[in-house]
């Protein structure tokens, strides 16, 4: 396989929506001049239009790409975010919030959460969240980014603006566009993807495709037959009605996930308009009462009718399959609880960029990434559940079957290891650290059994000391912030406000 024969000289990537746009600008920027990259994109089928808030590790991608955060953010309307508030997850009227930051101080012997569990059954501990700026500086609206201490942020941004930003960057660093409808995905004699057939006739071959069509999956689905892990029964929402709505309020600097009777509703502030959307389980819930649920609960005019969207939860079974790799909704699906596609489509940009098989596609090398791939996957798709599985709510018939289901081993193992001992942990390439995996299972409403014996060394008047400090800290760093909208004017504001 590793001769001039099978160099890849020429990517055709299919698709032009978040994940076309990124595949595209992260290949002709950091590979470029050694390659021909071509994307194919259809004006009249369009993207999914939706895929709006991020994490921290969007940093990354940005710093290979050199992209500028403040030009980045005034370009898409962007805001900051430092979490997610969810709201009535545990019991109907209880929040609580997800942020990016760490909570506390750890020792050598155990995390923070021992001394804070062993302090609340001592009456001397507030909430697990005043021990994190993050968390703090969400609840209070106040944000920085300082040269010093910078907070751990992602974006609220508009998906489409982001993908033309982006579009912008790779046509400078040499993309080809092509517009056109795919008509036919056609084959070598080994199955291997040989050329895309446009409908105007057009034919556009190449060495390497990367499947960038959406839940279409036009390559490594309906022309590779790769197949489908289905997780429905864990995350069993499948669709959702998004709608933009005006602005109402300056913007909070972080996402709403609002728990409703069959699903859940989002709301992403950005600068001049809200995003909106309502995930729900078509089981428990018409698409009519999904809609109009949505629309009763939205604030400020809406932009245009709510729209539908119908998904499947699941990963493709190989995400890199022969000459064809998938990246973004086409290589599968977790539901946007925690924001994680984009992440997984820069995930799979960067792998992919590691392992470019320029000398010909290795067997090992496709049996890795999607070894890495799955990995991942497997990983948030468990954080996610845990959400719905960690309910006290029995009010709905949806919520009593997320309560009741069965949920992954792997899942059940960390929660049971965490009430037992107050222990977490993360794996080396797992997304999710240990203050997310805390703040979410406490959130929860999970409390450990123990906490861990070293905590007993220090006398209660130390303990106290010690929590007092880190809050203290915490207050006056963040006190020293401007509000996040004074921050925006400032530093990124779009031309559309
Ligand atoms: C309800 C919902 C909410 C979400 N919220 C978030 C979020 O908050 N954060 C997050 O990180 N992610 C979120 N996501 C995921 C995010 O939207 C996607 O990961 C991201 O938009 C990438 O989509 P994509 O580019 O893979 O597909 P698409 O946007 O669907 O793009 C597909 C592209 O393929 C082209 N195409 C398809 N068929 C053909 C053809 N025959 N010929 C030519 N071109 C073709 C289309 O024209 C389009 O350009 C959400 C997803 C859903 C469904």
């Amino acid at each position: 396989m590793n001769n001039k024969q099978n160099r890849i000289k020429k990517v055709v990537i299919a698709g032009g929506g978040t994940a076309g746009w990124m595949t595209a600008a992260g290949l002709t920027k950091l590979l470029g001049k050694n390659l021909e990259v071509v994307l194919v994109e259809s004006d009249d089928i369009g993207t999914v239009g939706v895929g709006e808030a991020t994490i921290p590790t969007m940093h990354i991608f940005h710093r290979l790409l050199n992209i500028k955060e403040s030009e980045v953010m005034a370009a898409t309307n962007a805001t900051f975010k430092l979490g997610i508030q969810f709201e009535n997850w545990k019991t109907q009227g209880e929040n609580y919030i997800h942020s990016f930051g760490f909570l506390g101080k750890d020792c050598w012997a155990c995390g923070f959460q021992h001394f804070w569990v062993k302090g609340k059954q001592k009456g001397i501990a507030s909430e697990i969240g005043d021990y994190c700026v993050e968390h703090l500086g969400a609840r209070q609206g106040r944000f920085a980014v300082t040269p010093n201490q910078d907070l751990n942020h992602a974006y609220h941004m508009d998906a489409s603006l982001y993908a033309k930003f982006l579009r912008r960057l790779a046509e400078q660093h040499g993309i080809k566009r092509i517009e056109g409808k795919i008509s036919e995905v056609q084959q070598h004699m080994d199955g291997s993807i040989s050329a895309l057939l446009l409908e105007s006739g057009e034919l556009i071959e190449g060495d390497l495709f990367i499947d960038c069509t959406g839940f279409r999956a036009l390559l490594i689905e309906q022309t590779l037959n790769t197949g489908f892990e289905d997780w429905s029964h864990w995350l069993p929402c499948d669709s959702a009605y998004a709608v933009q709505t005006k602005t109402t309020q300056e913007p909070v600097a972080y996402t709403r996930a609002i728990a409703r009777d069959a699903g859940w509703q989002w709301k992403i502030p950005l600068q001049s308009r809200v995003g909106n959307g309502l995930v729900f389980c078509s089981k428990f819930m018409t698409d009519a009462e999904a809609k109009q649920r949505l629309i009763d609960n939205v604030e400020g005019e809406m932009l245009f009718e709510p729209r539908l969207i119908k998904f499947k939860t699941g990963t493709r079974r190989q995400h890199w399959n022969k000459n064809c790799v998938a990246i973004g909704l086409s290589s599968g699906f977790l539901e946007p609880l925690e924001s994680t596609s984009i992440h997984l489509i820069q995930r799979s940009i960067i792998r992919l960029l590691q392992a470019f098989p320029s000398n010909g596609i290795l067997a090992a090398e496709v049996a890795e990434f999607n070894r890495q791939t799955k990995i991942e996957m497997d990983n948030i798709r468990d954080f996610i559940i845990l959400h719905y599985k960690a309910t006290e709510r029995t009010d709905t018939k949806f919520w009593r079957y997320c309560k009741d289901m069965d949920i992954p081993e792997t899942l059940s193992h960390r929660m049971e290891l965490f009430k037992q001992s107050g222990k977490v942990y993360k794996f080396a390439q797992e997304l999710f650290g240990e203050s997310s995996w805390l703040q979410v299972l406490i959130g929860q409403g999970l409390m450990p059994q123990q906490y861990h014996p070293i905590v007993d060394l220090m006398p209660d008047s130390e303990l106290n000391d010690f929590l007092m400090s880190i809050k203290h800290n915490v207050k006056r760093t963040v006190s020293q912030y401007p509000t996040h909208h004074e921050f925006i004017q400032h530093y990124c504001k779009s031309s559309l406000v």
